[in-house]
C-alpha cells in the first residue's frame, strides 16, 4: 500500500485508515494534501462553495491527538465535506441560495455532529442545487460544478458537489442528501457509490429542508465498502428527528461479503424501457449478468404504476416546498432586500430576489396543488398513488430480495443542454423517485462506461436492510474493475 502514499486522496477510507493506524502519516499531514489538492483542482472543478482550512486543520490535529493517546475507529482522521445543506455551527451554510446568504446556523446537523465524534475532519462545504432541487447542480446561485469526467459535461444533481469531490479526489467521502434521487444520480454521473438510507435511517436534524417526507442524507464514497463505514456512523435514532426509527443499526461493514448464492435479485420490466441511453442499458444488463455469475438467482418482477412515480412526486415534494419554504421570509437570517418600503414588500422582494427560477416554480406548482379545490384532485390523488407505489414494491420483495435497474437514464450531459427544459430534467431521475416515494433504500454503484462517461446500477432493497444491497452492491465491486477508474482529466493534472 506504500505506493498510495503518493496519492492519499485517491484511496479508499479503508485504506486511510491502515495508513493512518500504521503511523505512516498523520491526519494533519493527509488533510494537507487533500487541502493541497482542493487549492489545484477546484478551479475547474467547482465542488466546493466554503473550504474551511483552519478547521479542517484544528479538526485533524485534533485527531492525531486522539490517535496518540491510542483511540481508532474507521473515520478517526479522515478528512470529509458536506452538501451545503447540511448545518455546521458558525459556518456559512447557503443551501445553494441566495436567500440564505450570510447565514451561519447556530447548531449542528446530527450527522456532522456524529462525525465529528467519530473523528472526521471537514474540509468545506460543497455546491448544491438551490434547495436541493434541480438533477445538474445548474440551479445553484453560486457556481456551476463540472463532471470530473469531461469538464464540459455536469455532475448531476442536487448532490454535484459531493459526488465531483469524491471523484476528483478532493474528499475521501462526502455527504449528499437525497428526495428523489440526489445523491444516486449524481453517482452514477460522476462514477462513484451513492447511498440513500431508508427514510428514517438517519436522523434529518440540522438538514435544511426540501420535501420533509421524502429527504434522506446518504454517504458518496469510493467503494461500497466506505458507504458501509459511513452509513454505520451516520445511521440511528435521534431524539432531535422525531421521524428517526429506533431500528436497531447494524454492523455494515462485517456483514459485506462476496458470495451470493441464494440472493433473489428482481428485474423490473418497467425500468427497462425506451428513453434509456443504448450505452446505459448495456452496462446495466450486463451488470445484473455479473451478479447472476456472483450466484444471484434472477427473477422478472414488475412494479406497474412506476410511470405514475415522476408526475406524482411532482406534486407532493413541492407542495412539501411550498410549507417548507415560507419560513424564508428575510427577517431573522439570509438575504433581506432592501427594496421594500413596508413589511409586506420586504417579505415579497427578498424572495423575489433570493429565490432562483426553479424554486419559484416549485413553491406556485405546491401552493397551487395544495389550494382549495384543488387539493383533492391533486395532492390526496397523488398521496394515494404514493401507497400504490408502496405497496407493488412489497409484493415485488416477497419475490425478490433486492431490485436492480438503472440508476439514471443517461450518462453526464453537457452544461446547459437541459435547463431550458425543466421536464427533461425531471426526466434524469425516473428511475431513481419510486423508491423515495417508497421510503425504501436504494444505492448506486460504478457498472461501466459509455461515450467515455461512468455509468450506474441501481440496487434497491426492503425498508431497513441497507445490509443486503450493501452486501450485493460490494460482492458486485469486488468482482469488476470499474470502482478503480480515475478520471484522467484531474487526476494527472492535480496533487
Ligand atoms: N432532481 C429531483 C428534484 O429536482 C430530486 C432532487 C433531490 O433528490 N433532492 O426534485
Amino acid at each position: 500500500m506504500r505506493h498510495e502514499i503518493q496519492a492519499p486522496e485517491g484511496a479508499t477510507v479503508g485504506d486511510m485508515r491502515q495508513l493512518l493506524d500504521a503511523r505512516e502519516l498523520s491526519s494533519v499531514e493527509l488533510t494537507e494534501a487533500y487541502l493541497e489538492r482542493i487549492t489545484a483542482l477546484d478551479e475547474r472543478v467547482r465542488s466546493f462553495v466554503t473550504v474551511t482550512r483552519d478547521i479542517a486543520l484544528e479538526h485533524a490535529a485534533d485527531a492525531d491527538r486522539r490517535m496518540a493517546s491510542g483511540e481508532t475507529g474507521p473515520l478517526l482522521g479522515v478528512p470529509m465535506a458536506l452538501k451545503d445543506l447540511l448545518s455546521t455551527a458558525g459556518i456559512a451554510t447557503t443551501c445553494g441560495s441566495r436567500i440564505l446568504q450570510g447565514y451561519h446556523p447556530p447548531y449542528d446537523a446530527t450527522v456532522y455532529a456524529r462525525l465529528r465524534d467519530a473523528g472526521a475532519v471537514l474540509l468545506g462545504k460543497l455546491n448544491m442545487d438551490e434547495f436541493a432541487m434541480g438533477s445538474s447542480t445548474e440551479n445553484s446561485a453560486l457556481a456551476i460544478t463540472a463532471n470530473p469526467w469531461d469538464l464540459a459535461t455536469v455532475p448531476g444533481g442536487s448532490s454535484g458537489g459531493s459526488a465531483a469531490a469524491v471523484a476528483a479526489g478532493e474528499a475521501a467521502f462526502t455527504l449528499g442528501s437525497d428526495t428523489g434521487g440526489s445523491v444516486r444520480q449524481p453517482a452514477s454521473l460522476c462514477g462513484v457509490v451513492g447511498l440513500k438510507p431508508t427514510y428514517g435511517r438517519v436522523s434529518r436534524f440540522g438538514l435544511i429542508a426540501f420535501a420533509s417526507s421524502l429527504d434522506q442524507i446518504g454517504p458518496l464514497t469510493r467503494t461500497v465498502e466506505d458507504s458501509a463505514l459511513v452509513l454505520s456512523v451516520i445511521a440511528g435514532q435521534d431524539p432531535l428527528d422525531s421521524t428517526s426509527a429506533t431500528v436497531e443499526v447494524p454492523d455494515y461493514h462485517a456483514l459485506l461479503g462476496e458470495d451470493l448464492r441464494g440472493l433473489r435479485v428482481g428485474v423490473p420490466a418497467e425500468y427497462f424501457v425506451e428513453g434509456t441511453e443504448p450505452g446505459v442499458e448495456a452496462a446495466v444488463r450486463e451488470g445484473i449478468a455479473q451478479l447472476e455469475r456472483l450466484g444471484a438467482e434472477l427473477v422478472d418482477v414488475s412494479l406497474p404504476s412506476t410511470g405514475y412515480a415522476l408526475s406524482t412526486y411532482y406534486i407532493i415534494a413541492p407542495a412539501e416546498v411550498s410549507s417548507n419554504l415560507s419560513r424564508y421570509d428575510g427577517v431573522k437570517y439570509g438575504y433581506r432586500s432592501a427594496d421594500g418600503a413596508d413589511l409586506i414588500e420586504t417579505y415579497l422582494s427578498t424572495r423575489d430576489q433570493g429565490f432562483g427560477a426553479e424554486v419559484k416554480r416549485r413553491i406556485m406548482v405546491g401552493t397551487y396543488a395544495l389550494s382549495s379545490g384543488y387539493y383533492d384532485a391533486y395532492y390526496l390523488k397523488a398521496q394515494k398513488v404514493r401507497t400504490l407505489i408502496k405497496a407493488e414494491f412489497d409484493a415485488a420483495f416477497e419475490r425478490c430480495d433486492v431490485i436492480a435497474s438503472p440508476t439514471s437514464p443517461s450518462v453526464a450531459f453537457k452544461i446547459g443542454s437541459r435547463t431550458a427544459d425543466p421536464l427533461a430534467m425531471y426526466l434524469s431521475d425516473v428511475f431513481t423517485i419510486p423508491a423515495s416515494m417508497a421510503g425504501i433504500p436504494a444505492i448506486s454503484v460504478p457498472c461501466g462506461f459509455s461515450d467515455g462517461l461512468p455509468v450506474g446500477m441501481q440496487l434497491i432493497g426492503r425498508a431497513f436492510d441497507e445490509a443486503t444491497i450493501l452486501r450485493a452492491a460490494h460482492a458486485y465491486e469486488r468482482s469488476t474493475e470499474w470502482h478503480m477508474r480515475r478520471p484522467e482529466l484531474v487526476w494527472s493534472a492535480g496533487g
